[in-house]
């Protein structure tokens, strides 16, 4: 969060980063918006549907019951018995069986078999035209815009005679003023989600770049470093020459001296190429391409054997500890674990004063080989323990100045241990000595 709240406004003034998260948001809130339009829509629609489903049901239960109770009634083809003609709502003894008619918004009309009114009842929707029964459910207005929805079944006398057609409507009044709410309700809750999902989309745009934006600043630290550290060897070689071709005559002793500083600074430029060359392939292959078995017992003791000779020269005394009693084989490159011990060796030997001594200790547990490099040497601040394994990183200290080192020795150590399934630790106290632990999956034999 805190990364985040750090990154952000940096990201922001970067004009390629602070359009593309823009296009992100956009893109967001484009797609969010078509999704909670489709969902509105769609909640509209099924909203409206149940409503004229129960409003269709509750007509044709209303017509059903009234329709049986007046057909039986029903004697001769056209003409409304008085016995039949009490059952239409007008009668307040028929409230319990036709109910709902009294309500105020339905209407009952009997047509003949010419199709013209007979009798009426309910309420009286004013300029509504009687239309044709022929067509079972019709939606009509009447003269002031009110909608009303209408049933028409055939009536039959008691002999099964066509009697006429009875039509049963609704007003709509209140379907209608309800549609309206929830209209109004997903107009005006669509703009309030939109900004919603603008802001969200903006800053979730931003949270998404943001792993990018860091990997982008860290090419952008890496190349810089690195034409620096390039730089420094290129200027001292080409100081070099030039002094060389300021002299009248070169001596053949002087020549091979010149000749020897460049040779040193080519080495040093070929080294540091040889680095960045194998943390980019580490980087595009993160794990080591040739797998083999490779005895750490091996590794650790030729290379103690190897480096103490730099130790003696030191003064640093150089100590092997093999706390395992079997060989102990890790699987992966072998060249590469040799780097990796080595660098942790050579750092711990340039790290310690004359008189002081570094010890490296091989040891195993149940799943891991464990390979600590110890030293005696000036150690390092708890804030810089973090920092040591990024690129280029150097601790500004005299000792670091002197050795040369470009920075990139801990990273590769520690692509390596990662590129193989482990880690490095370190432990230290400034002033008392440093120890890195590398811990390695073991391959059991
Ligand atoms: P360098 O090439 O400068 O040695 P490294 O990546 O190997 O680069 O180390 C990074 C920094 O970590 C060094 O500049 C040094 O200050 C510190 N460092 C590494 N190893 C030790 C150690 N054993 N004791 C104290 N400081 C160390």
């Amino acid at each position: 969060m805190v990364l985040a709240i750090v990154l952000i406004p940096a990201m922001n003034q970067n004009k390629l980063f602070a359009k593309t998260r823009l296009k992100l948001a956009i893109w967001y809130a484009g797609v969010m918006g078509l999704i909670l339009s489709l969902c509105g829509f769609g909640l509209y629609h099924s909203i409206v549907h149940a409503h004229w489903q129960t409003l269709d049901r509750e007509l044709e239960t209303v017509t059903g019951t009234l329709h049986d109770s007046i057909e039986i009634k029903l004697k001769q083809p056209g003409r409304l018995e008085p016995t039949a003609q009490e059952l239409l709502p007008e009668k307040q003894s028929q409230r319990h069986v036709l109910g709902a008619i009294y309500q105020g918004n339905y209407y009952v009309r009997l047509l003949n078999l010419s199709e013209q009114v007979v009798a009426t009842a309910g309420f009286e929707p004013v300029g509504l035209p009687v239309t044709s029964p022929q067509t079972i459910w019709q939606t009509l207005e009447d003269a002031q815009g009110n909608r009303y929805h209408q049933i028409s079944v055939t009536l039959h006398t008691q002999d099964n005679q066509d009697w006429g057609y009875m039509q049963m409507g609704r007003s709509l009044k209140d379907l209608d003023d309800y549609v309206q709410i929830v209209k109004l309700s997903l107009l005006l809750g669509l703009p309030m989600a939109m900004i919603l999902v603008g802001g969200s989309s903006w800053w979730l745009a931003g949270l998404a770049m943001q792993p990018i934006y860091k990997s982008y600043r860290q090419i952008e630290q890496f190349t810089a470093d690195a034409a620096h550290e390039l730089r420094t060897p290129l200027a001292a070689s080409q100081a070099t020459v030039e002094s060389a071709l300021l002299l009248p005559q070169l001596e053949a002793e002087e020549a091979r001296d010149i000749l020897t500083t460049i040779g040193r600074q080519n080495q040093r430029l070929t080294a540091l190429v040889a680095d960045l060359l194998l943390l980019s392939r580490m980087d595009r292959q993160p794990s080591p391409l040739r797998r083999q078995m490779c005895c750490l017992n091996d590794i650790v003791g030729d290379l103690v054997e190897e480096l103490m000779v730099l130790a003696i020269a030191s003064q640093i005394t150089l100590k092997l500890h093999l706390k395992v009693s079997t060989q102990v084989y890790v699987v992966g490159d072998e060249d590469q674990l040799y780097r990796l011990v080595s660098n942790l060796i050579v750092n711990g030997i340039q790290y310690t004063p004359p008189g002081g001594s570094v010890t490296v200790t091989l040891d195993s547990s149940d799943s891991y080989a464990v390979i600590e490099v110890e030293d005696t040497g000036i150690g390092i601040l708890l804030s810089e323990q973090k920092r040591i394994f990024d690129r280029f990183y150097r601790i500004n200290t005299d000792r670091s100045r002197s050795t040369g080192g470009s920075g990139l020795g801990l990273a590769i150590a520690g692509a390596i241990a990662q590129a193989h399934g482990g880690s490095i630790q370190v432990r230290s106290v400034l002033g008392k000595g440093s120890s890195f632990i590398v811990r390695l999956p073991k391959f059991d034999v």
